[in-house]
């Protein structure tokens, strides 16, 4: 699909038999975080000369940090390794950088950092015993308000030597979530310049990548520059930014665990507030989040679609979230979410996806939520692998994701419990269509706490739960409020757990945090008489980014019991 392709057009900087040279987007890595999902600049490049019939020898003799834009030279003849290799080695190679920073100092306009580096166990470059030499030449070239426009120039290479120096140094680059700085759309470091000798002698070689449109919008106008949605240019840039990011799930994953519904636009954490965009199959459903401010003008919400509707998915369907999803509003109002899409053509009513390789039916028209909350895929793959031989209870299980997860993952029986019939009537479709008998397993139609009081009385004990209630929820002896009833509610979900049980507790409750929520477990076992073995937090995956110094909305946590 176009929304992912391998290679963007612009990317190539130079391109000849011996030397391919690009200019990295930020949201590309250089090598891989997982060997199974290849999604790194290397194996991009290598599929894109592979369509077109190209050799695709890339010899690698330099990386840049996923957020890091600008040259990086890839060698093409293996017999051109030594030589640049060896540029590398007696630091021949010339790399020059542009960053926008904040707090250089007004009276400065040449530096020399020089500093001992180490990585520290939090990941970042810090200075210390056994710390290797750094050094960054340093001038400004231009200065506009409190940012400045710094050209560096690296003597080492380092890891995070930029960032890490101009941190240490007083002025960090804007936009870096690791280092601390001011936000911006994206880290203002970008590598403009690369020389070095020529193979055969003669002048050097130098290969140069233009400084980003981003970065001189920022100097230009700082934070308030970045009004996204009034600008087309924007607006594209930010989606292909989170496209980029999401090439791994979208195209690199091997086949056995094919992910074809994800999130694609994760809100402030892809610089795009109030806008979540997920992936079904060929088409996307966009989430406006109604804020106090009116963000959302009819002006602004057409931009966004159209600007969806131009990535190449087959429609676009949209759904309206009220500010406060705890007041009663009819969720299926057509104006909220439409039962078409407002762009393209239609998916079929019951539309199939996959995750991990798993299919699942969806509904991308039919009300506000679509029959799975993606956010929780890594822990229906945890949940897989946790329920062989297990029987597995599903509190809340609304359409049984779950319990259809832990039924593939060899589950002895499910019992899934949710208020609503209809949504139990999905989970038995559910596992009709993963290939599964839905009468080897258990369906309550009920009330979850009436439920949870009646099972206590029965002598069946369960070896793992799922406890995933919403933030509020009206039950047949009052209201449920997750941040002050949670642990009450956990305590007799382990009531009814057998020894050495595990609980995966989620919520979504923007009042509880994760260590908070942490807390209210450890106080949960203590209701129940339980005692703790281990407990573990379950980061959501990587399509979900929190933004800058803010938690996700989902929290996780996995309880082992004695
Ligand atoms: N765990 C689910 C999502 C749960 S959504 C998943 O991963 O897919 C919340 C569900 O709680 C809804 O299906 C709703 O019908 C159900 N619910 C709300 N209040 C309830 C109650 N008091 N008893 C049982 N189910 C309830």
């Amino acid at each position: 699909m176009d929304a992912f392709p391998d290679v963007e057009p612009s990317w190539i900087v130079h391109e000849d038999d011996e030397f391919l040279v690009v200019d990295k987007p930020p949201g590309v890595s250089s090598q891989a975080a997982d060997a199974d999902v290849p999604d790194d600049i290397v194996a991009r490049l290598r599929q894109w000369l592979t369509r077109q019939g190209k050799p695709s020898y890339l010899g690698v003799h330099q990386r840049l940090d996923e957020d890091t834009s600008g040259v990086l030279v890839f060698v093409r003849k293996k017999e051109l390794n030594a030589h640049v290799a060896q540029q590398f080695e007696r630091r021949r190679v010339k790399k020059t950088y542009l960053a926008c920073v904040t707090g250089w100092p007004k009276n400065r306009n040449e530096a020399t950092l020089r500093d001992l580096l180490r990585v520290g166990d939090d990941g970042r470059a810090q200075r210390g015993p056994g710390g290797k030499p750094a050094v960054t030449h340093v001038r400004v070239k231009e200065r506009r308000g409190e940012r400045t426009l710094l050209q560096l120039e690296l003597e080492t290479g380092r890891t995070h030597q930029a960032r890490a120096q101009l941190y240490l140094h007083g002025a960090p680059i804007a936009g870096d979530v690791l280092y601390g700085s001011v936000p911006a759309p994206r880290l203002m470091l970008h590598a403009a310049e690369l020389s070095m000798d020529a193979p055969r002698g003669g002048r050097p070689l130098t290969f140069r990548a233009p400084p980003p449109k981003e970065l001189l919008d920022f100097l230009e106008k700082g934070e308030r520059g970045a009004r996204v949605y009034d600008e087309r240019a924007a607006l594209d840039a930010a989606l292909r930014l989170a496209a980029r990011r999401r090439y791994g799930l979208a195209r690199a994953l091997p086949e056995a665990r094919r992910t074809t519904a994800f999130r694609l636009v994760n809100e402030a954490g892809d610089g795009l507030p109030g806008l979540a965009v997920d992936v079904y199959g060929a088409h996307l459903v966009a989430q406006f989040y109604d804020d106090a401010d009116g963000l959302w003008s009819d002006a602004r919400r057409d931009r966004v679609l159209d600007a969806l509707g131009a990535l190449g998915f087959e429609g676009v369907y949209q759904k309206v979230r009220p500010k406060q999803a705890n007041t009663l509003v009819d969720t299926r109002r057509d104006d909220l979410a439409p039962k078409l899409p407002v762009r393209g053509s239609a998916a079929p009513d019951e539309l199939e996806i996959f995750e991990e390789g798993i299919p699942y039916l969806v509904r991308l028209g039919d009300g506000l939520s679509t029959g799975i909350f993606l956010d929780q895929r890594a822990n229906r793959r945890r949940l897989r692998h946790a329920a062989k031989g297990k029987l597995v209870l599903n509190l809340f299980s609304y359409t049984c994701g779950f319990s259809v997860a832990a039924a593939v993952g060899g589950a002895t029986k499910t019992v899934s419990v949710d208020a609503s019939a209809a949504a139990l009537e999905r989970g038995r479709a559910g596992l009709t269509h993963v290939g599964l008998d839905p009468r080897a397993h258990q369906f309550v139609a009920d009330d979850a706490f009436s439920w949870l009081k009646r099972a206590l009385k029965k002598p069946e004990r369960y070896d793992l739960a799922i406890l995933d209630p919403p933030s509020y929820s009206s039950t047949k002896r009052g209201r449920f409020v997750a941040e002050t009833d949670y642990a009450e509610l956990a305590a007799e979900t382990m009531r009814v757990l057998g020894p050495g049980a595990e609980l995966l507790a989620c919520t979504n409750h923007r009042g509880i945090r994760t260590a908070k929520f942490r807390r209210v477990l450890f106080d949960a076992a203590r209701l129940a008489q339980r005692e703790v073995a281990q407990v573990k937090d379950l980061p959501p995956p990587s399509d979900y980014p929190a933004p800058v110094g803010a938690e996700s909305h989902l929290k996780a946590v996995w309880v082992k019991l004695r």
